[in-house]
């Protein structure tokens, strides 16, 4: 492992501060992701800036939504009742999401900002962009079963890996941020870039911004909302497809649509054209299928992941008709 220096810091301004000061400095959440980083030597800080200890870590509700702090756990953002009740969507990603004790020890703004990666970026033989830019891109022509075939470039077609932001990019959450220059919020759609010329580049972020909180805003229809992952195991798995659904019924008719789509994008992918298709549409299977093959036609498969157009057009089905029963407007 290379090695690092360690500061653990307690309150948000030293810790922006530590960071900002120091092009080599990176902060440090819970460690899931970055710590087995800092392992295989892809990320190489001169040193880390230990933030668990910052007071960012409530779950709150206020304006008929709530604020996730920057450093909530995600297994207690998911046990939360008001996430439970209002957000089921938000919830059962996180549960699908990692494994329990990862979940234990992950949090809310470290989950949004975990590298998009696949196997090569982890491997220092591989040729990987988001690694070593202008490297050239491994996966393109090599093993790419799991990778995304949505907002894809010749750079990097890596899928992104969280299922809670494809919830959060359906419920139009926001991202605040705290840097050298103030506050300032993100909404969570702009939040991820695709990766176009510059696949190392993942997030409008500047060095030394801090994720402090994640406000999701009131959504009445989605207290009947659903996260359909879709994997090659049960547990401990990335998607392979995943869809995140709310869906409300007038009269047999769809009146609103929200719908993420996880496993298949390099980015969490909100699906405009499918709901776009859904909005005065009858609620219906003919409905949910023409609304998923629209969103896909966009979609460029390479060899192996071929598959994936054909699953997540079944999952957004699928979802949409788990979303209509549960809301009691299937037909
Ligand atoms: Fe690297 Fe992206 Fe290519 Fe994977 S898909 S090798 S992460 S550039």
């Amino acid at each position: 492992m290379h090695p690092f220096a360690y500061t653990r810091v307690s309150d948000v301004a030293t810790a922006v501060e530590e960071v900002a000061s120091d092009p080599g400095s990176e902060f440090l959440a819970g460690g899931t992701t970055e710590v087995d980083m800092l392992r295989v030597g892809v990320a190489r800080p001169r040193r880390v800036v230990d933030i668990n200890a910052l007071p960012i870590s409530r779950i709150e509700e206020g304006d008929g939504g709530v604020r996730l702090g920057g450093l909530a756990r995600m297994s207690d953002v998911a046990a939360h009742p008001v996430v439970r009740e209002r957000y089921p969507v938000l919830a059962q990603a996180l549960e699908k999401g990692a494994s329990p004790q990862l979940r234990n020890m992950a949090t809310i703004g470290g989950n949004l900002m975990q590298r998009v990666r696949c196997a090569y970026f982890r491997d220092g033989g591989a040729a990987c962009n988001k690694r070593v830019p202008g490297s050239g891109c491994a996966a393109v022509g090599g093993v790419n079963r799991g990778h995304a075939v949505l907002g894809t470039s010749e750079h990097c077609i890596a899928a992104h890996p969280s299922d809670a932001a494809v919830a959060l990019t359906a419920l139009d959450a926001v991202v605040r941020l705290r840097g050298p220059d103030g506050e300032r919020s993100v909404p969570v759609d702009d939040f991820f870039l695709l990766p176009g010329d510059t696949p190392e580049r993942e997030h409008p972020v500047g060095h030394g911004e801090l994720i402090t909180a994640v406000d999701v805003p009131p959504v009445p229809a989605a207290r009947t909302s659903v996260y359909l992952k879709v994997r090659d195991r049960e547990s401990y798995e990335f998607a392979l497809a995943s869809a995140a659904v709310v869906l409300r019924v007038e009269d047999g008719m769809v009146a609103e649509a929200r719908i993420g789509l996880g496993g298949v994008a390099t980015k969490p992918w909100r699906a405009r054209e499918a709901e776009g298709a859904l909005v005065g549409a009858p609620a219906e299977g003919a409905s949910y299928e023409l609304a998923a093959v629209r969103e896909m036609q966009g979609a460029v498969p390479r060899g192996m992941n071929a598959f994936k157009v054909e699953l997540a057009e079944r999952t957004v089905v699928r979802a949409l008709h788990m979303a209509a029963e549960r809301q009691g407007g299937a037909r």
